[in-house]
Order: structure tokens, then C-alpha cells, then sequence
């Protein structure tokens, strides 16, 4: 294997160290400034509570991964895993539903789980006040990692690998020629290297700024605090028998409502807090000393005063606390990222990896996936049956690059990973709309969106519109079903009616925050040719829809490709991350620029739209045959844009696309043509209805990238005919999959789930809900999950479970696009 040198010996560093080697890649150097074992950084005093359940699958499934390989792993005869159990407790209404919620989470992620009454609760731990909570859900495999001990025998393993681990080293560079690594600058002098993983923790925007990469992190303050010893906890080790001093007898305990979760340390407790104001630290002041500072540089000194609203609410909840006192506490500092997710993966920097901003809870998931990723090409966790197998996962929402620039300006992630802080127990909707009125990112529609009352939700720092308030006038409003609890919320009939809109006649989309592409150059249409699933050899003006697969046959990217010219290509994804695919493979004479921002794209949708262009377009380009053809440049009226016939959502419709500067233009003529034809503005919110019921399945919304085209029912985007590109042997020789994505109809469809929900047969969890909608046009609600083959039969009973109720169901057969 390379010679690896990974910066930082927190428990990252040495699970992926530990991962490397056991992988075959035995030239590991580990190199930290600190001491060994307690290097100062996060680990050191990280109290080690797993908590395993998420409402993100991978996040889970990383938390899952960490407690198996913990649980087995033993330092000096003692367990670095104590699977104690965690209960998450209710003190008000909406908790005890979001309970429910995840409870769900839970099953669908193979977690058994279970809810609880506020008797069973205080049963289970004796020292809640039964008055104080309305419930709780009991999660037994959750547990308390031993954090130095876990990092110290994944150390150790390494090192009887072949691994180095160098302490007291910091390093003071990182050396990249060629916009490749080749090796790190240090306080010992200079450690050649071929691969090069900051696992630095909150330092990680140093060591990226070492590389000329960005890290989008903030260290934060968190404050956890140490009671006196508890008469009360010393009682009831002693019945439980406790023997272990080190052990404990009660589960870890959540109280969110507070922002407060306790752990037993001895016959002390261990009171952790969010409640208080965020705290964001400057990575560059880590190490200086100073009057607050505490005795290693991932410390603060303890600010009481913060604390005192959280100690009232931990003693309303636990009453043996009302005659303790905080004998000790801390500011601690971990890392915190814009949306409160890790950075893994490689960056611009040829060899030059991250694995940042992960939990303890994660560490050793998110080490065997990074792992994997650098030594097999695809990220993987080791199957749940024991056999030892690779199972692929999706890691999107955890790589490094997932966030847009124009959402990196340092004042942006640390004011994010504030809000994050403060939202770490909150109860998030998956629909949540932007809480924000003033966007970083506004389309040249911006303006007339504002005067349409649009509600908006952010991506990638744009404003988009989940639906326009001014549209509640329109008859169809009345046509959609209403939606109760949770589904109704961040909803509006609204968004049915301007589904209705776009099938009976006609209306405008801003499709602007995709992402559009422009490929030029002599290689252009060779790398597409490598990566795409189809023929792109296509006539110019053809517009086609194309898959990139990894080696392992996965699904990367979802293309919309318009050939302009021999050389000349326009293609739009939906995410960053699928362009960043593309960029990866560019070799020799290709220029691949991101267009995105300077340029606008407005869907005209509905079976009213081509009497709508007909009034715009000229004649003498309707007699040419350009007003007609898939892909041309068009005039709309007095503004130029580029017309790419067609819609993913089957209705007649053109998407236009122009400069910003002509959008608002665009907007309007076709805004006052379409007066007589009764055109609307359509949202977001109406285009995932539209999508979901009409089959198409596109990555991000149904399709992960763990999944293979056959699996998400698009094999028929896969030709066998084409010659060589990516993935092409994996595709073609796993036609028959294990698992498939499939569409089910609930049976009430006034029933309407969001997303996450387990999916079951009989008693069994055989899948999770991956997107959902209902539609207003057929009156039908539906989800998308991946189930066993052997299930995905049209007619097969499914149910999901929402809320603790089952709601059935069944697969039907319905066209996939
Ligand atoms: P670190 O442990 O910080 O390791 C990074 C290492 O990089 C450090 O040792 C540092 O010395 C080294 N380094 C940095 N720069 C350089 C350089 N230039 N040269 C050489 N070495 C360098 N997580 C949970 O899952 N459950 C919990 O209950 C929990 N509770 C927490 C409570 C508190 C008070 C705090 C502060 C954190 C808690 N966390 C918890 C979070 C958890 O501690 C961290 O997310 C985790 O420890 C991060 O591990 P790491 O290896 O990435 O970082």
C-alpha cells in the first residue's frame, strides 16, 4: 500500500488508522501534537454517549457500525463499549410524538426499540421525577464508548500492524507539487507521504489551509459538568448490584426538551447541556493559553452562569440532584458544521483526504467507510450478518464538498454551525422552510417570486419557492386533500393546486438552483462517452438522459444532456456532487465551467405551454423548424434563450434557459402571454409531487447513491449495446439485484408520509422510506423505498409505520422514469 500519514491520534485517527491496516495498507504514520492517549483534542474528555438513532439513514448506520465494533473491543481486559441502553424521555406533547417518529427511525434502521410510559420510565431509571415526563423511547443496544480507551486499542491493533504513531509532532505544513500531496511539513522535520488524512478535529481548517483546501467547521463550546457524589445513585448501584466501579446501572439519559442528556460517573452523574448560547471558538486561537482557558487546548473554563438554567431543569427532572451540587465543569470544544454533519473524502488536493467533525458516536463507521473509500474506490461498512462483506453507503451527505462556496465565507459557516448548535435536541421537519428573509443567493425571478407571496426553503443558499401564497385564489385549491399533523405542516393545498395547474394547463418553474454545466473542448464528447450509461453520439440539438456509475456499478450522477455542438454540450445535475463527479474525470482537452450561478432556467410546463411559446417564437424560426426542435436557440419574444423540449415529469413542456440579466425579462413576457391561458408560478413543492407521481426516479429523490440502476428500476438507462464507460461490467452482470426500489400507493390516500418511515411486511422491517408524496391529481399517496426483491412484486401488502400507527399499503406497477 502508500505510505499514509494520517494528523491526528483522536479517535478518528486511530479507527481509520486501525481500518487502513487492516485493509492491507500497513504504511500508516500517525502524527499529533499532543501526548499520547489524552492528545488534548475533543476525545480527551468526551464523555462517549451513543446514541445511535438519526433521522439520517448513514449517520445511523455509522452509529450502528461504532457499537458492534466497540462493543467487541477490549483494552487490557476491560470493554471499551458498556451497552447501558439509552432513553430519550418526553416532558411535553410534541416530544412524545417525535418519539414516536423515532421509534420509526429506529426500526427502519434495524434498531430494536422501544416506547415507554412514564412508569416504565422511572422503572427503568429511579431517579426521574414520573411527574415531569409524558414518555420515552428505550433504545437497549445504545451504550457509553470508553472514547480513549476505544482509541487507544484501535491504536495498539494498528501498530501490531505495522503503523507508526509519533507524539508531540505537530505539523506546520502540508507539501502539495503538482496539485498532488507528497507529504507533510513537521515541528521533527518533513514525513514524506503519499496519502495524507487530516483527522484534526476542530483544527481541520489549519491543516486545510496548510493544503489550500477550505473546511467548513467551527469549534464550539459545550458545556458538560460533574455532580457531587448522589446518595440516591449509590443506593441503587448497590441494589443493581453494581460491581464494576467504572460501570453503571442506569441508561444514558436524554431530556430534550432541556437540551440535556446525564450519564452515571461512579455515583456521580455527568450533565451535558446545549441550552446555553452557541459559543463558537477561533480555530486559529486553539492552542494559545490564557485566563479561560482550561488545562488542554479543546477546553474552556466552565461558565456557571451559563450553566444555572440547565441545573434548574436537570433538578426539576431528577430530583436527587435538588440537594448536589456541580462539584466541576467544562467548556469543551468540538467541531461543528454547517448542517451539523461530518467532512469525509478526498478533496482538490490529489491524496489529500478529510475525515472531520465526527462524533465518537460515528468514529468507527465513519473510519471503515473512509477506509474502504481510499483503499477499494467506494466508500462501505461491513455487512450487519457477519459475513464480513462490503456493504456500500451512500455517503453524499457527509462529503466534504457537498456545500456550495457561496455558502463558505468563514462569517457564513461559523454563523450556520451556531444555528446547528442550537438546533442540536430541536425537533427538525424534513420540509422545513427557510427561517431566514433574506437570501444569500436570489435568481433574476427573485423579484417576481416576492410579489407572488412565494413561501420559500434554501438550497445551497438559494431561495427557492415551496409554493406561492397568491395562488391560494385558484379553484383547483379546493380539489386537494387536506393533510393532518406532521405531513400538513411546511404544506400548503397550495402546492396540489399548482400541481393541478401544470397537468391541465400551463405554468412557470424556476429550475435556476440546479446545477448547468457547460462542456467544451476536443475531449467533450469523449468524456461524456466514458462516463455515461447511453450513446451520447447523438445528432446536435439532441437532448438525452443519461446515468455515471462508479466502478462498483453505483449510481453518481443523473445527467440532462443537450448536445450543441460536435464538441459543445449543456449539462444539468441536480446536485454539486454530481458535477463534482464529472470534474474528477476530465483528462486532456476538456473544459467543464459550472454556469450555474450567472445563468437562469424556467420550466414552461403544461399541456397549455406550446400555445404559449407559439405566441412568442417567430414565425420564420417556427417555418426553420427550430421552434420545434428538442434542443435550439430560440428567441421568447425579444429575449435569446436556449429551448430544451420536454419535461421529466410527462406533460408537454419546454425548460428555457438564458443569462441572469435576460431572466427577469423572460419571466415577464411570457408571464403576461400566458394572462389568457391562465399561467401560474408552480413551486417546489409541486414539482416533488409532479415527480413522485409520475414515476420519476432521480438521485437524491428516491435514488442513493448506494444503489445500482437495476436496483432503482433504471436499467433501462444503462445500454448494453454502448461501448466502454464506467461501470459498465458491474451494471451488466447485476441485472438480477437483491433489492429494488419500488413504488407503494398507501391504501387511505388521505394518509401522507415524509420520508425516513420504516417499511414493513407483516412484523418485519424490510425497508425505509426513501421519498414521498401524494398526488393531487390522481388522489393517490405514495413512497418510494428499497425493499427485498422478493417483495417488490406489484400487489406485495406493505405497510409503514407512522407515528406508531401502520398504515397499509401495497407495490404497484407503475411506468418509472
Ligand atoms: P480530536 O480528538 O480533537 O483529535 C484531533 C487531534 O488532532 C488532536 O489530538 C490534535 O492534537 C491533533 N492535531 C490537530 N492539529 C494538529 C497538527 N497541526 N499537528 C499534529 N496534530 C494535530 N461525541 C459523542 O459521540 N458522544 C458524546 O457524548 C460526546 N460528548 C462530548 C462532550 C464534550 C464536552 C465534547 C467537547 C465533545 C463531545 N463529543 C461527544 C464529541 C467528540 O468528542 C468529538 O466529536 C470527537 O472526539 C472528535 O474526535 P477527533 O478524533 O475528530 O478529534
Amino acid at each position: 500500500g502508500p505510505r499514509v500519514v494520517i494528523v491526528g491520534a483522536g479517535i478518528v485517527g486511530c479507527a481509520l488508522a486501525d481500518e487502513l491496516t487492516a485493509r492491507g495498507w500497513t504504511r500508516v504514520t500517525v502524527l499529533d501534537q499532543g501526548e499520547p492517549v489524552r492528545t488534548g483534542g475533543s476525545t480527551s474528555h468526551a464523555p462517549g454517549l451513543v446514541f445511535q438513532t438519526t433521522g439520517h439513514p448513514t449517520m445511523t448506520r455509522f452509529a450502528r457500525a461504532t457499537a458492534t465494533k466497540y462493543g467487541a473491543l477490549r483494552i487490557d481486559g476491560r470493554a471499551c463499549f458498556r451497552p447501558v441502553g439509552g432513553l430519550e424521555v418526553a416532558a411535553t406533547r410534541e416530544r412524545l410524538t417525535d418519539l414516536r417518529r423515532r421509534h420509526g427511525w429506529a426500526t427502519a434502521a434495524g434498531i430494536e426499540s422501544h416506547l415507554l410510559d412514564p412508569g416504565e420510565c422511572a422503572a427503568l431509571h429511579p431517579l426521574i421525577d414520573r411527574d415531569v415526563v409524558l414518555g420515552g423511547l428505550h433504545i437497549p443496544s445504545d451504550g457509553l464508548a470508553v472514547p480513549l480507551g476505544a482509541a487507544e486499542a484501535q491504536a495498539r491493533a494498528a501498530t501490531a500492524r505495522g503503523a507508526t504513531f509519533r507524539h508531540g509532532v505537530r505539523v506546520t505544513g502540508v507539501d502539495v507539487r503538482g496539485g498532488r500531496v507528497r507529504g507533510v511539513e513537521t515541528s521533527e522535520g518533513p514525513v514524506a507521504a503519499d496519502v495524507v488524512v487530516s483527522a484534526a478535529g476542530m483544527w481541520g481548517p489549519l491543516l486545510g489551509a496548510m493544503a489550500g483546501v477550505g473546511v467548513p467547521l467551527s469549534p464550539m463550546a459545550h458545556q458538560y459538568a460533574w455532580t457531587t457524589p448522589l446518595r440516591e445513585l449509590d443506593v441503587l448501584q448497590k441494589l443493581r448490584g453494581l460491581v464494576d466501579p467504572g460501570g453503571a446501572v442506569l441508561p444514558m439519559l436524554r431530556h430534550q426538551d432541556a437540551d440535556l442528556y446525564f450519564r452515571e460517573h461512579g455515583d456521580r452523574l455527568g450533565v451535558g447541556a446545549y441550552g446555553h448560547r452557541a459559543m463558537p471558538a477561533d480555530p486559529t486561537g486553539l492552542d494559545r493559553s490564557g485566563p479561560d482557558r482550561g488545562e488542554m487546548p479543546s477546553e474552556r473554563a466552565f461558565t456557571e452562569l451559563d450553566f444555572e438554567p440547565s441545573w434548574a431543569a436537570a433538578q426539576a427532572l431528577l430530583p436527587a440532584l435538588g440537594d448536589a451540587k456541580v462539584e466541576r465543569g467544562v467548556n469543551g470544544l468540538f467541531s461543528f458544521t454547517p448542517d451539523g454533519l461530518p467532512l469525509l473524502g478526498e478533496t482538490s488536493v490529489a491524496g489529500f483526504w478529510l475525515a472531520e467533525a465526527v462524533w465518537i458516536t460515528h468514529s468507527a463507521g465513519v473510519a471503515q467507510a473512509v477506509a474502504s473509500w481510499m483503499v477499494d474506490g467506494v466508500p462501505s461498512l461491513p455487512a450487519l450478518d457477519g459475513s464480513g462483506a462490503a456493504d456500500p453507503v451512500d455517503v453524499s451527505a457527509a462529503h466534504h464538498d457537498r456545500f456550495d462556496p457561496a455558502v463558505l465565507a468563514p462569517s457564513t459557516v461559523r454563523s450556520r454551525a451556531c444555528t446547528a448548535f442550537d438546533e442540536v435536541y430541536d425537533i427538525a421537519h424534513p420540509q422545513g422552510l427557510s427561517t431566514s428573509s433574506r437570501p444569500l443567493r436570489t435568481g433574476p425571478f427573485d423579484a417576481r417570486h416576492r410579489e407572488l407571496g412565494a413561501v420559500v426553503a434554501e438550497r445551497d443558499g438559494w431561495a427557492v419557492p415551496a409554493w406561492f401564497a397568491d395562488n391560494a385564489d385558484l379553484p383547483e385549491v379546493c380539489e386537494v386533500r387536506p393533510r393532518r399533523e406532521w405531513a400538513g405542516r411546511h404544506w400548503s393545498p397550495v402546492a396540489g393546486a399548482e400541481a393541478l395547474v401544470v397537468r391541465r394547463a400551463v405554468a412557470l418553474v424556476d429550475l435556476t438552483s440546479a446545477h448547468r454545466l457547460e462542456i467544451t473542448g476536443a475531449g467533450a464528447l469523449g468524456l461524456l462517452q466514458q462516463l455515461a450509461t447511453v450513446d451520447l453520439d447523438r445528432p446536435v440539438g439532441s437532448r438525452t438522459r443519461a446515468l455515471c456509475l462508479d466502478g462498483a456499478g453505483r449510481i453518481r450522477a443523473d445527467l440532462d444532456v443537450a448536445r450543441l455542438g460536435p464538441e459543445r454540450f449543456t449539462v444539468a445535475v441536480g446536485t454539486r456532487l454530481e458535477a463534482r463527479w464529472i470534474d474528477e474525470h476530465v483528462l486532456g482537452d476538456v473544459s467543464v465551467r459550472d454556469v450555474s450561478a450567472g445563468t437562469c432556467a424556467l420550466g414552461v410546463w403544461g399541456p397549455a405551454s406550446g400555445v404559449l411559446l407559439s405566441r412568442l417564437t417567430d414565425p420564420v424560426a417556427r417555418r426553420r423548424g427550430t421552434a420545434t426542435a428538442t434542443v435550439a436557440d430560440t428567441h421568447v419574444g425579444p429575449v435569446p434563450a436556449l429551448a430544451l423540449r420536454g419535461t421529466p415529469i410527462g406533460v408537454d413542456g419546454v425548460e428555457l434557459r438564458t443569462s441572469a440579466d435576460l431572466g427577469a425579462a423572460l419571466w415577464d413576457v411570457l408571464w403576461d402571454a400566458g394572462a389568457t391561458l391562465g399561467v401560474v408560478a408552480a413551486g417546489a413543492r409541486a414539482v416533488t409531487s409532479l415527480a413522485v407521481e409520475s414515476g420519476l426516479r432521480t438521485l437524491g429523490s428516491g435514488v442513493d447513491a448506494s444503489l445500482t440502476p437495476a436496483e432503482a428500476g433504471l436499467g433501462h438507462l444503462v445500454d448494453p449495446a454502448k461501448g466502454p464507460f464506467l461501470g459498465r461490467e458491474a451494471a451488466l452482470t447485476a441485472t438480477t439485484p437483491s433489492r429494488r426500489l419500488v413504488t407503494l400507493a398507501l391504501d387511505d390516500p388521505g394518509e401522507v408520509v415524509v420520508g425516513d418511515e420504516p417499511v414493513l411486511a407483516g412484523d418485519d422491517c424490510v425497508g425505509r422510506v426513501a421519498v414521498a408524496e401524494a398526488s393531487a391529481t390522481e388522489d393517490v399517496s405514495l413512497a418510494l423505498a428499497v425493499v427485498p426483491a422478493g417483495l417488490a412484486e406489484p400487489g406485495t401488502a406493505l405497510s409503514v409505520e407512522y407515528f406508531g400507527r401502520r398504515l397499509p399499503g401495497r407495490v404497484v406497477d407503475r411506468e418509472v422514469r
